[in-house]
């Protein structure tokens, strides 16, 4: 073993700093151990804002934001999951306040929440509209307060798991070349979403779902695995985002003729729907000849430059450069991209996985809070809420339970699977392989889903796989090695991608991110408000159920 810590988190986005911090301030030993800076995870990326019941532009309370959540998860959120996240985000958020988060203000001077998405009261704060590098930097600064100790560009390829618990990880090091066991009392992983699996995403190229893929590996279940959500508002071709703040300012969406269509799909919020039932109208109307080259507009001109450059600044410096547009002037093309994955490792409300001794929290996990639809605001809430949580729960853990052991053999396979690949001359490059697997998730398993689409994605994947067993990794060297690195985040995406197909497949009705209008339109709760959970065995996905947690709503019938 190269080293060893009571608490190893792998990630150091938002949920990974958040729970580092935690674990820290519990007394443990901690490290954090992140592929690219911390300060370039994609949490840093986030333009909207995080939700918490503060209460300052309305008479909110947490019972109302709970309402949303679970309205906006078409009913397969887990509610005492979401009770917890919404009772505790005040003081999360007003804890941020305080390690220094410029959050906007009201002209009272308190932080100011603007509207969102399906949300009855105004609940997003937000700081303009580069909230997630504001937090991302005062998680940073916290970290470096703390002194903790960061393995920085270090890849987490492997778990280590003996006795029946997680002991550590093995990760290789970009900068020197190398792999190294790292011993760990608990392990969190923190590790973010894999909008990488789709050609048009919002996602960051680092999110390629590695923690999910670790952990199924590791024998542990993913859960929900079908929810991709599409964000109504992306730029072609790049899918980069432009944020829901936009339409919580007040923006349109028009469609070719110029009429805001939503008056058709979510008549009362409108623009102010929830993501999938835009995305949905948005899709509907291009695939009716209603669009423009692919795109719908999102017109922002009638909230005057004032407001556009005071609020939304980052958005047309956005649409400016990738789209060539000046929103002051002129509407901006847009069409749904992958966006956020609301499955993920399943997970209880303090982050334990099935797995002794390894947790997960962020994007990686699923607790589930976001069920078939996520609200926009929610995911960072989450990240810092239960980031924190696992954080505390693996820090106590580790406190008093006390020895790692890594068997030898671990370290030595390891080294020799990755000799094997590397000592491969002849084969295909992973590149190919990765854009057909995104091209065509992005084709058979988008917005809308259809039976046979889904099947053939399922031959798709199993073909890409088996080319992927003879990928060729041209680099040989040591430093800086992406290639390395890409072929592995490949061979992660390619597991996940199969899981997702084999769930939707079975999950045989609509319901949030997961739309059959072709053969099952309505959601069926009698046979379906359950979650997907699958695990890895005979190298494929074997698929369970698992009962939704229910406390105070029941389900009913979903409309804006
Ligand atoms: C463009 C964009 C805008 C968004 N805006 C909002 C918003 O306004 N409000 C909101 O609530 N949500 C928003 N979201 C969603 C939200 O930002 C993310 O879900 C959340 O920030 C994810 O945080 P995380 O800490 O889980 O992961 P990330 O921030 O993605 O961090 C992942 C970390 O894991 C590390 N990592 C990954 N794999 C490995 C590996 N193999 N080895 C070592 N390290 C690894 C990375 O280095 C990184 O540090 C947005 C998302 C996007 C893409």
């Amino acid at each position: 073993m190269d080293a060893v810590h009571d608490v190893v988190v792998i990630g150091a986005g938002c949920a990974g700093m958040r729970a580092a911090i935690e674990a820290f301030d519990t007394g443990a030993d901690v490290a954090m151990i992140s592929k690219i800076h911390p300060v370039r995870s994609h949490s840093g990326a986030a333009e909207g804002g995080i939700n918490a019941a503060l209460g300052n532009a309305s008479e909110d309370d947490p019972v109302k934001h709970a309402y949303d959540t679970v309205k906006g998860s078409d009913y397969l959120g887990d509610q005492h999951a979401i009770e917890i996240l919404c009772n505790e985000a005040p003081d999360d958020v007003y804890q941020l306040e305080h390690w220094g988060a410029v959050f906007s203000r009201t002209p009272d001077g308190r932080i100011a929440q603007r509207p969102f998405g399906a949300a009855g009261e105004p609940r997003t704060a937000y700081a303009a509209d580069i909230p997630g590098h504001v937090l991302i930097h005062v998680l940073y600064e916290q970290v470096m307060k703390r002194d903790l100790k960061t393995y920085e560009e270090f890849f987490a390829w492997k778990l280590v798991v003996d006795d029946g618990r997680c002991q550590g990880v093995i990760a290789w090091d970009l900068v020197n070349g190398g792999l190294h066991t790292i011993g760990a009392k608990t392990v969190i992983l923190a590790t973010g979403g894999a909008g990488r699996l789709y050609t048009g995403t919002t996602n960051a190229y680092a999110c390629t779902g590695d923690g999910m893929s670790l952990a199924l590996k590791a024998g542990v279940a993913l859960k929900d695995m079908e929810m991709m959500q599409f964000h109504p508002t992306t730029l072609a071709p790049t899918g980069v985002l432009i944020t829901e703040g936009c339409r919580g300012e007040g923006a349109y969406l028009l469609n070719k003729d110029g009429e805001r269509f939503l008056v058709r799909y979510a008549p009362n919020a409108m623009e102010l729907g929830s993501r999938d039932v835009i995305s949905r109208a948005e899709q509907t109307e291009i695939d009716d000849g209603r669009g423009i080259d692919g795109n719908v507009l999102l017109d922002l001109r009638h909230l005057g430059a004032e407001k556009i450059l005071e609020r939304l600044h980052g958005t047309r410096e956005l649409s400016m450069t990738f789209a060539g547009v000046d929103p002051i002037y002129e509407p901006i093309p847009v069409r749904p991209g992958a966006h956020y994955h609301m499955g993920g490792v399943d997970t209880d409300v303090w982050g334990r996985t099935e797995l002794e001794a390894l947790y997960a929290a962020g994007e990686v996990a699923c607790v589930s809070v976001h069920g078939a639809n996520r609200l926009g605001g929610n995911a960072l809430m989450e990240t810092i809420t239960f980031g924190k949580r696992a954080g505390k729960h693996a820090a106590d853990w580790a406190l008093s339970n006390t020895t790692v052991t890594v068997p030898e053999s671990v370290a030595t396979d390891a080294e020799r699977e990755l000799k094997e690949l590397l000592d491969r001359s002849e084969g295909e490059r992973p590149w190919r392989i990765r854009d057909e697997l995104a091209e065509t998730m992005h084709e058979n398993f988008g917005v809308f889903r259809r039976e046979e689409l889904m099947h053939e994605q399922g031959r798709i994947v199993e073909g890409l796989r088996e080319r992927y067993e003879r990928v060729v990794v041209d680099d040989k060297g040591d430093v800086f090695n992406t290639d390395l690195t890409q072929a592995l985040e490949l061979g992660f995406l390619l597991e996940l991608a199969e899981c997702m197909v084999v769930c939707g497949l079975a999950r045989k009705e609509s319901r949030g991110a997961h739309a059959r209008p072709y053969d099952f339109p309505d959601r069926d709760d009698e046979s379906f408000l359950r979650h997907t959970v699958v695990t890895w065995e005979d190298d494929a996905p074997r698929l369970e159920w698992k009962p939704v947690t229910i406390t105070k709503w029941q389900p009913e019938e979903r409309t804006y």
